[in-house]
């Protein structure tokens, strides 16, 4: 062997002896993680589903001075516009952020961020005093809202007008549907369910000229027919009224909600909204 050839005989175990000594030493080099946090992309470029977040829902239904012993549930349904205010300037200063369940449905299904600190503010039944008492409290803390609005009653006493629903809508609210006649779906036949559940999305979709994708279960009551058939009917979402704030991916037809209710004090609202 020549001495050019030893030399570099050499020069090639070398590298090799220091090449399987960082083998060993680092393991094999890793393949492009998947990262998991929201809006990134995986190794093939595909946005990354999201499938759980921890974000309040908070559910009113009036915003009205009402207490009357006589009627218990409507009492603790009316959260005062005093009570209403406070709420809103405690989430403002705290630095909280609302967003819609559209957003919430663009988080799970294409990987939308949220920020971490938004809520979603609900409102049930639409109530004439969301266009007078809530609407004018919202635009103050520039916050957002959805209003789930029962079609059947529509312009009846003591409910919104198709004009103030609109104005709801002008203002950057979202509409959702909340049935026509806020029966319980879960005991009516197939076909009754149906026009409850179509019936509402487009009669609010042709007065309002809106995507509704938002339903809410009359009374919170549903089964797994209920939900077959709120999906069928295009809608990308539908809230419960079962406590919590852990919303997943999976349970995107069946969101929970953190009910507000009309005795509760501006700390027991703080602490459902910072506890687990
Ligand atoms: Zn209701």
């Amino acid at each position: 062997m020549t001495s050019f050839l030893k030399i570099l005989s050499l020069f090639l175990i070398t590298g090799l002896v220091v090449f399987i000594a960082a083998y060993i030493y680092n393991g094999p080099r890793k393949t492009t993680s998947v990262q998991t946090s929201a809006g990134k992309e995986d190794n093939t470029g595909q946005p990354i589903k999201n499938s759980e977040i921890t974000l309040p829902i908070l559910m009113y239904h009036y915003i009205r001075n009402f207490q009357d012993p006589n009627d218990k549930i409507g009492t603790d349904l009316s959260v005062s516009p005093d009570n209403f205010n406070q709420q809103m300037a405690y989430l403002a200063k705290q630095g909280w952020q609302t967003v819609s369940l559209e957003d919430l449905a663009n988080y799970f299904e294409s990987g939308k961020t949220i920020n971490p600190k938004s809520v979603i503010i609900t409102f049930d039944d639409g109530y004439a005093d969301a266009y007078q008492n809530a609407l004018p409290l919202l635009e103050k803390y520039k916050f957002k809202a959805t209003f789930f609005i029962i079609t059947g009653k529509v312009e009846k006493p003591g409910y919104l007008s198709w004009s103030q629903i609109a104005e709801l809508a002008k203002a950057g609210m979202e509409i959702g549907s909340h049935s026509v006649s806020h029966l319980d779906l879960s005991k009516l036949d197939t076909d009754k369910a149906r026009v409850e559940i179509y019936n509402s999305k487009i009669t609010l979709e042709e007065k309002l000229n809106l995507k509704i994708t938002a339903f809410c279960y009359p009374s919170g009551a549903f089964d797994d027919e209920t939900i077959q058939l709120v999906k069928n009917a295009g809608y990308q979402t539908a809230v419960t009224t079962v406590n919590s704030k852990e919303q997943t991916k999976e349970n995107i037809y069946k969101l929970k909600r953190i009910r507000v209710a009309g005795s509760e004090s501006i700390a027991s609202f703080e602490k459902s909204i910072l506890l687990e």
